[in-house]
């Protein structure tokens, strides 16, 4: 992930190197090469655009400095407007005061919420809750069990519906999901649901009526990163279909050109919160925009 990225934008600085003073043309060169390099990963053209722009204002205004030469100042704006557009600060979950917070799982088909829902799962009792994971993803053939497996695996209860009792109602699942957190005592319940293979108004229904019985304090929009512009298009139709509170990325394991990773945030308004890595539960972590934009610099 980002290998192509991080060496084009290696070539935009090169140019830069040991000079004393930039020139209107030296700012000119390297912004264009920002801007492709960006476009070639996939970012969103709105993005790239905006991006570009502030790069090229701050790096006009760049004054001589003792500490960095103008082309390592050049390097630094670039940072900061990466770090800005992954979201700046990392964003935590909002446990509630009262009662079981409430963490719903929505995105399409594949993107990996019932794999998330374990690795929340597990992540989550590592910080000391005691979480609670409710399969209402009734659509797809073995989501229940697979949600049992991650959730044995991480330790964590999972409540799933009875054969005969509710089973085909995902949200006379996730209510009777939320009694049972209340009277076990779970303080954090996650939700995994439904997806399609592409977005279609009954899944958005669905997701919304699963969203008005559960009240969630978080909604977490899965996305698949290695599925590049169109996760972003999925991102905003979720948006506006069922809201979400953040993003979680999946499979950055992946060789994705990081386009998705890059605008998502901008084009949604909503903070990507988490990150996977990987198949297994571990590989999994609260996202850092700082982290990641090091990684496409360094
Ligand atoms: P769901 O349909 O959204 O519930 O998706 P699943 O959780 O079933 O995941 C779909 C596939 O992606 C499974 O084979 C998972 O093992 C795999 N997967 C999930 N997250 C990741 C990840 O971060 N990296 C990689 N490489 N694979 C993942």
């Amino acid at each position: 992930m980002f290998d192509s990225l991080q060496d084009r934008l290696q070539s935009a600085f090169k140019n830069l190197r040991g000079k004393g003073r930039l020139t209107e043309a030296d700012i000119d060169a390297t912004a264009r090469e920002i801007r492709l390099a960006l476009l070639e990963a996939d970012v969103s053209v709105s993005v790239v655009r905006d991006f570009v722009a502030t790069v090229k204002e701050r790096s006009a205004g760049v004054e001589v400095s003792r500490a960095l030469n103008p082309g390592q100042q050049v390097v630094k704006i670039v940072n900061e407007e990466l770090i800005g557009i992954l979201g700046g600060e990392t964003r935590r979950i909002r446990f509630a005061k009262n009662g079981p917070t409430v963490i719903m799982l929505a995105g399409l088909q594949g993107a990996g919420k019932t794999t998330l829902a374990g690795k929340l799962g597990l992540w989550l009792k590592e910080q000391g809750k005691s979480p609670m994971l409710v399969a209402a993803d009734l659509q797809r053939p073995n989501a229940v069990t697979q949600l049992q497996v991650v959730g044995q695996q991480a330790g964590v209860t999972v409540f799933a519906p009875e054969p005969g009792n509710g089973t085909g109602d995902p949200v006379q699942v996730a209510r009777r999901a939320m009694e049972e957190a209340r009277r076990t005592l779970h303080d954090v319940v996650v939700v995994d649901t439904a997806g399609r293979l592409g977005i279609d108004a009954e899944l958005m229904r669905q997701a919304a009526d699963i969203r008005a019985a559960v009240d969630p304090d978080e909604v977490l929009f899965v996305i698949d990163a290695m599925i590049g512009q169109d996760a972003v298009q999925t991102a905003q139709a979720f948006a506006d279909g069922v809201d979400f509170t953040g993003v979680v990325l999946t499979k950055l394991d992946g060789d994705a050109r990081g386009g998705a990773a890059l605008s998502v945030r901008q084009v949604t308004g909503r903070p990507i919160m988490f990150a996977s890595t990987g198949e297994k539960l571990t590989d999994f972590d609260v996202f850092h925009p700082d982290r990641m934009a090091s990684r496409i610099l360094d």
